[in-house]
């Protein structure tokens, strides 16, 4: 396998590959593959159902890099009121400003204001993908999940998923709450 191929296989991005037409990437990897960067994130439990599409757009201003990408994967989730998992097919499309990190320890003098977070840095002579692309998974799941948007979730009563069958109890409020769904369920079946 050529030296290029393999930073292919590993995302990585030697700059002196950026040309001045930029830099295109399209391919996908495996579930395998993306599980891998979530690795050493102890406290992640995301758990992909699919591999994941990737295309990234790359361009070079003297040393300033700017990437556009997508990602698309599917990832499994936990819906909030009934509590069932369901599939959540994760979409983002994003954009990143990189500069080089010599330069920035070169002029300490440049306080980064808060406008500035969102651009990045980078060591070396090559950009690594992967991490961008595991943020992008990070800040695209849900917080709150759930299965639809109209869940009934679970009847406090007797726990049954209210999206499946309705129950015979007697109806008091709308929604019932995670905790209060988790306390009546185990009580009868
Ligand atoms: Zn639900
Ligand atoms: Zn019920």
């Amino acid at each position: 396998m050529s030296v290029r191929e393999k930073n292919r296989q590993a995302l990585r991005v030697k700059l002196d590959e950026i040309k001045e037409s930029g830099y295109h990437l399209s391919c996908s990897r495996s579930k395998n593959w993306v599980s891998e960067i979530f690795k050493d994130l102890a406290d992640s439990d995301i758990t992909f159902i699919d591999g994941i599409e990737i295309q990234v757009e790359i361009f070079k201003f003297e040393k300033d890099i700017s990437i556009s990408g997508l990602i698309r994967t599917a990832i499994k989730m936990s819906c909030i009121r009934c509590l069932g998992d369901f599939d959540f097919p994760l979409e983002a499309d994003f954009h990143y400003n990189l500069f080089p990190a010599e330069e920035r320890e070169l002029s300490p003098e440049i306080e980064v204001s808060k406008q500035d977070l969102d651009e990045i840095y980078y060591q070396g002579d090559s950009i690594e993908i992967p991490p961008l692309i595991r943020e992008q998974v990070l800040l695209n799941v849900p917080s709150r999940p759930l299965c639809q948007e109209l869940c009934k979730g679970i009847c406090s009563k007797c726990g049954s998923n209210l999206n499946q069958a309705q129950c015979q109890c007697e109806r008091e409020e709308g929604v019932v709450s995670k905790f209060e769904a988790l306390r009546n369920f185990p009580l009868k079946k």
